[in-house]
């Protein structure tokens, strides 16, 4: 048989489900879905993802194979619809939309009224007897056309669509403020001139041959998929290109039919917050791009009631017959022609993180979903967001009664920004290149602003509603966004905003509150979020704090399926209750080194680097001891009996040391002693490759007084938390050990100090010695090691940059094009490189393993706060991760979802290549 390229639904039955988003695109696959269970839905067919493949491979022409299928595919949509393509008396008219199987809003390109010439147009008007609706969808189609297909469109950023200067300069002809005022002979007159300026300006004359305009809208909707931002937006949301798009060919239904039609789009429960009302916005007598564009500012859904109750209540229906059939939250279109409700797309909706972890807990409590399925569908990284600053309330009541509120929109994007307007996308992108917080400050944003997007700390517009291109997008994003805010006079030309009588310009400081839509001239100073207010600084009731009640939920859900322990990366005993108030229950990494630089400790840390003789290095270290001791103490009283990792010296000396001139002769003046002295010590200690250097247990093995100081500290200090009553249970980390014999050495000398404290001390305590798994040779010879160690924690900052051979100080420089040469396909700094330094630490553990059965493993790099690589972590079946303290709730939710994703029965079928996951294991989609 041959291949199947088009796939046909309409009149209660479809070729295609949801389930074939890969072929059908999500658009494709929920048409097909909502007409196979008898939703309204307009007839036609997509043209599936293979073909847009195929295009490219054909030299960006359609195979003459899926032209003839896409042929038959017409007929029957011609017989569906009872109407003829190019028909004189009664013409068929479609729509040509793009359809990934990823939502990429706006990305791509769409063609709407596609079948009319000046033939069908005249026809049309005969049988509606409506001239006006119908050179009002000629020159929109023609608008379409001509920017899409022909590629009439704004050459410089400042610049103003053509076509809507053509019809700007008609309104000002006809003296009218609105569309809506020009009449039909003004709309035809438009056509004419849409068309006059396409073929000047372009040199094509537009097709009249229906056929020949649904092959170009067919071939630019697929030419659309390498655009620069759809390019720009798969980048930012990792969508791979060997995806393509659909193409889904529709009968159009017309909202511009007059008063009883209208268009609009609404999500089944509300996606800035997730309450679980309907949600969304119409615009009668109008075509969908209008409420999408944001040209024209929509009413709230609930008016509907009043213009069309017939309708609302069917819509009302199928918001809940949506919900059930898809258990989740849906984002929809419809369109009302004459009285009569047609769903023209449905997909999973996009939503804050507000409203996603309120959504998957309400729907829990609704019996729709599960936990298990509540936490499948929490990103974990959409925690951040919960955690985001607020306004200071005093400071932004003060503004607004100073008379600093310039305006309100709408609340589009919760959360609080401030920064500086830029006009455009582009400004805004180089601003915040050279360190500057912009907000973006547009009339209405278009997919061409998404770059501007991402780099501006809010998004603010004069237009659009709620579900606008600027509102969908920065929800996304998670970036604070108020939009439709009318009363803003912007000029881009002049790059000026005029609002109450005011000018505002570029670089001018403003303060947008995406959660009520205010927007403040100024700057006004953060706090920390709900959840912050009740977790960390305790200065809210958490029965009055209903986002922090949620967000508990999730996290006692996560704890429920997780295997992995989760510590954290504290130095501080403040940093440790920090930790524990977000749920770590261990410290993983406390780096001593970061230790010396507080008060008083840099001054005998240099002492002790500066002596020529073991005795003055001891009585610097004398000096240290009672210091280390103490900031021990500190943190196992926090951590009450919680495992405490402690690692002894790392970092090469000389970074304690001054380096200039005037800083060497302070500190010589300090100590007594010669400029020169310093000066010459601190070349001594000059490395080529310090990273590589004199540096970890190298300096415990040379200098091993350090480590018996920083050793009895620690004993000393958990033998005084032990005589307080409180539990504590040390681990003594030796750093950068790559043979058995330096971890030997090391861990015989804190085996000596421990005894000798216990002795003095008259107290016992548990404790552990083990060691950082960060260099390739510690890897390879784990089970060398592990008859030393009694833990291993993987140091994946220093695995990776000694696996890969770059360093973690100067890779910048390289990595960010590697990463966009897909050479890597995220940072491995920040992704844990699975293929690479995932197979050394495979490896390690498997060792480590057979000869400790028992041994404790874990993770203190940076990955061990990155969901992907938490997954990995699980994966190899390490016993805890460890991150920085607000990250904690970020490796809790992703521990529970590694653990739910790779249940047991297939952990324990797992192979060498399911670890290879980088470039095809489903943790690369995420
Ligand atoms: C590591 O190398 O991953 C690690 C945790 O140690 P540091 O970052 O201090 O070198
Ligand atoms: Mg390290």
């Amino acid at each position: 048989m041959a291949k199947k390229y088009v796939y046909f639904f309409g009149g209660g039955a479809a070729e295609g489900n949801m389930k074939m988003k890969n072929l059908l695109g999500g658009k494709g696959a929920n048409l097909a879905e909502m007409a196979g269970i008898g939703l309204p839905v307009p007839p036609g067919f997509t043209v599936s993802t293979e073909v847009c493949d195929l295009f490219y491979k054909n030299k960006k022409r359609i195979p003459e194979a899926v032209k003839s299928e896409v042929e038959k595919n017409l007929r029957k949509l011609e017989k569906a619809a009872g109407q003829r393509f190019g028909d004189a008396a009664d013409p068929l008219l479609v729509s040509i939309r793009s359809g990934a199987r990823a939502s990429m809003p706006g990305m791509m390109d769409t063609i709407l009224n596609l079948g009319l010439n000046e033939k069908t147009a005249r026809s049309l008007v005969d049988k509606t007897g409506n001239p006006r609706f119908v050179y009002d969808s000629y020159r929109r189609f023609v608008q379409m056309y001509g920017d899409v297909v022909l590629g009439l469109r704004p050459v410089h950023k400042d610049d103003i669509d053509p076509f809507e200067a053509i019809i700007e300069q008609k309104k000002h002809e006809r003296a009218v403020d609105s569309d809506t005022d020009l009449s039909a002979d003004d709309l035809k007159d438009l056509v004419a001139r849409f068309k006059a300026a396409i073929k000047e300006k372009t040199g094509h004359g537009f097709p009249e041959d229906p056929m020949k305009q649904l092959w170009g809208a067919v071939g630019a909707v697929f030419s659309s998929w390498m655009n620069d931002r759809a390019i720009a937006y798969r980048k930012l949301y990792a969508i791979p290109e060997a995806w393509g798009t659909a193409v889904n060919v529709q009968l159009m239904v017309f909202g511009n039919m007059g008063q009883d039609s209208g268009t609009g789009v609404a999500f089944t429960r509300d996606a800035a917050t997730g309450e679980n009302t309907f949600y969304g916005e119409y615009l009668m007598n109008a075509q969908g791009e209008d409420v999408v564009a944001g040209t024209r500012t929509p009413l709230p859904i609930v008016e509907l009631k009043k213009d069309d109750p017939e309708s609302y209540v069917q819509l009302e229906k199928i918001r809940h017959i949506l919900e059930k059939h898809y258990t989740d939250m849906m984002d929809i279109e419809f369109t009302i022609q004459q009285g009569k409700l047609y769903m023209l797309q449905c997909r999973v909706g996009k939503r804050t993180a507000f409203a996603a972890i309120k959504i998957a807990v309400d729907m829990v409590g609704e019996k729709l979903i599960t936990e298990k399925e509540a936490l499948a569908r929490i990103e974990p990284d959409q925690l951040n967001q919960l955690l985001r600053p607020v306004f200071d309330t005093a400071e932004k009541e003060a503004a607004t009664k100073g008379g600093l509120l310039l305006a309100k929109g709408l609340n589009a994007g919760p959360g609080a920004a401030t920064g500086r307007i830029v006009f455009n996308s582009v400004d805004a992108e180089a601003w915040a290149k050279r360190g500057e917080k912009v907000i973006l400050t547009r009339i209405e944003t278009s997919p061409e602003d998404i770059k501007g997007m991402n780099a501006a700390e809010g998004i603010l517009t004069a237009r659009g509603g709620m579900t606008s291109h600027a509102a969908l997008v920065a929800r996304q994003m998670g970036k604070v966004c108020v939009a439709g805010c009318g009363e803003l006079a912007i000029d881009y030309a002049r790059h000026t905003m005029t609002v109450k009588g005011r000018t505002l310009r570029e670089g001018d400081w403003i303060s947008i509150d995406g959660t009520t839509g205010q927007v403040i001239e100024g700057r006004i100073a953060t706090k920390p979020s709900e959840v912050l207010q009740v977790v960390i600084d305790k200065t809210l009731d958490p029965a009055k704090a209903p986002v922090y009640q949620t967000f508990a939920k999730v996290m006692t859900w996560a704890d429920k399926f997780r295997t992995l322990k989760i510590r954290t990366n504290a130095d501080q005993p403040d940093q440790s209750a920090n930790a524990v108030a977000f749920g770590a229950e261990g410290i993983g990494l406390c780096r001593t080194e970061h230790m010396f630089f507080g008060e008083g400790k840099i001054g005998p840390m240099r002492e002790m680097i500066l002596a020529d003789t073991l005795e003055a290095r001891k009585a610097a270290l004398a000096k240290l001891l009672p210091l280390q001791r103490k900031d021990f103490a500190g943190i196992f009283e926090v951590m009450k009996g919680r495992p405490v990792t402690i690692r002894t010296i790392d970092p090469p000396l000389h970074e304690f040391l001054p380096h200039t001139e005037k800083d060497q002769r302070e500190l010589a003046a300090e100590m007594g002693l010669s400029y020169e002295k310093v000066k010459a010590r601190v070349e001594s200690l000059h490395e080529f490759n310090p990273m590589l250097g004199f540096r970890g247990c190298r300096l415990g093995i040379i200098y091993p007084e350090i480590t018996e100081m920083q050793a009895r500290a620690i004993f000393e200090a958990a033998a005084a938390t032990k005589k307080k009553g409180l539990d504590v249970e040390p681990e003594v980390m030796i750093p950068l050990v790559g043979h058995i014999k330096e971890l030997a050495h090391q861990e015989a000398l804190v085996r000596r100090v421990a005894a000798e404290v216990m002795k003095e001390q008259s107290v016992k305590f548990k404790y552990l010695v083990g060691t950082m798994i960060e260099i390739p040779r510690g890897a390879v010879t784990a089970d060398e090691i592990a008859a030393v160690a009694e833990f291993f924690s993987f140091g994946t900052n220093d695995l990776t940059q000694t696996t890969l051979g770059v360093s973690r100080d100067d890779a910048g420089r390289f990595l960010v094009p590697y990463v966009e040469k897909e050479i890597y396909t995220k940072d491995p700094f920040e992704v844990l490189d699975r293929d690479g330094v995932g197979q050394l630490m495979r490896m390690a553990v498997e060792r480590g393993r057979k000869t400790r059965p028992a041994i404790k493993l874990g993770i203190c790099g940076e990955h061990g706060g990155d969901p992907s690589s938490v997954e990995f972590c699980h994966i190899i079946g390490l016993n805890y991760v460890s991150c920085s303290p607000f990250r904690v709730p970020i490796a809790r939710l992703a521990a529970a979802r590694a653990a739910l994703m790779n249940p047991p029965a297939d952990k324990a079928k797992k192979t060498a290549s399911d670890y290879h996951g980088t470039r095809k294991g489903k943790s690369d989609i995420r």
